[in-house]
């Protein structure tokens, strides 16, 4: 049975409302030390999650500055590996592993800052769109014109054949490249470790039995055919996922699963529902201190989930489902 869960891939990183807002919240979270006490209280011995997309190397540089003093850097392979040996005790307190999305052509930009830091995050790509000139399809006029949140609710062929019609044909050239290139991949291999995030990034939950198993299957094996290396490590496109989804990637030979669901992990989470902390790419750092309480997340959550239940209710015959969504 399909389960919805998690957010859209842009918009799940907080609460809605004014940046001054946001930044007196921030102001009043580090000056009443709030991410200091969650830390203590939630990440000692859990590891910590982050998801980028494309950050700028300023953005960056800020926040691995605020997590260097409070974190350690792991990689995702040391995680999983304390993870499934039951090897808990080999991680550092305060264990952080940092998690890029999609391949942006952007990530090249950063290389020097993780480098800088020591950080190896890992970097989720779509196989069938890095090293190419197609978009991502979320980034197209085409989407854009359609509106994408409609467009996630629509099943996998009608949803490309829209796009389609409206000039994203998501198979052809899109004009300047989105994409970071097989060169660049190999570039940031020296800072960052690379796990599949599909082929074409559809929406899981709305793909025919043999594309969901085509798409997580195949980006495993025309990744490591690529990198001349095992890709062991998933995320789920817009961190939607089902049990269809999650047996698919463990049968696929992924030893992990990272979901947008929020959270911290433990030696009990299953290695194929790996929870994160949203934060957003551009966060200031009062801000980003804010998120590190996953409190604007969990507001965020809550305030979709009422508003879907009023939604149903006020539409009889209707559910929530993917309604209940943030934008992208
Ligand atoms: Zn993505």
């Amino acid at each position: 049975m399909e389960k919805w869960t998690g957010f859209s891939p842009v918009g799940f990183q907080d609460i809605d409302g004014p940046s001054s807002m946001k930044e007196i919240l921030g102001v009043l979270v580090q000056w009443l030390r709030l991410d200091d006490l969650v830390r203590v209280v939630c990440a000692s011995r859990r590891v910590t999650i982050i998801v980028y997309h494309d950050p700028s190397p300023e953005a960056l540089r800020r926040h691995l500055g605020y997590f260097a003093k409070r974190y350690t850097f792991i990689t995702m392979d040391a995680f999983a590996q304390a993870l499934i040996s039951k090897r808990w005790q080999d991680l550092p307190r305060y264990p952080m592993v940092l998690t890029v999305d999609d391949g942006h052509v952007g990530n090249i930009r950063v290389l020097d800052v993780l480098a800088e830091f020591g950080v190896r995050p890992m970097i989720y790509l779509c196989s069938g769109i890095v090293g190419t000139e197609r978009a991502f399809w979320w980034k197209t006029a085409a989407a854009a014109a359609l509106g994408r949140e409609a467009l996630k609710c629509l099943p996998d062929a009608e949803r490309r054949e829209l796009l389609r019609q409206a000039g994203g044909d998501l198979d052809l050239p899109q004009g300047p490249r989105q994409a970071l290139d097989w060169s660049e991949i190999e570039a940031l291999s020296s800072v960052a470790d690379f796990g599949a995030h599909t082929r074409s990034h559809p929406i899981l939950p709305r793909c025919t039995d043999p594309h969901c198993t085509e798409e997580i299957a195949l980006c495993k094996t025309e990744l490591e055919a690529a990198l001349g290396r095992a890709c062991s490590h998933f995320a789920y496109p817009n961190g939607d996922y089902g049990e269809r989804e999650v047996a698919e990637v463990r049968r696929a030979g992924y030893v992990t699963g990272r979901t947008i669901d929020i959270g911290w992990n433990g030696p009990n989470t299953d290695p194929y529902r790996l929870r994160v902390i949203p934060v957003r790419d551009d966060a200031s750092t009062p801000w980003l201190a804010a998120q590190m309480t996953a409190l604007p997340s969990w507001l965020r959550h809550l305030k979709l989930k009422i508003g879907g239940r009023l939604r149903a209710r006020s539409k009889p015959g209707t559910s929530g489902g993917v309604g209940e969504k943030a934008p992208a």
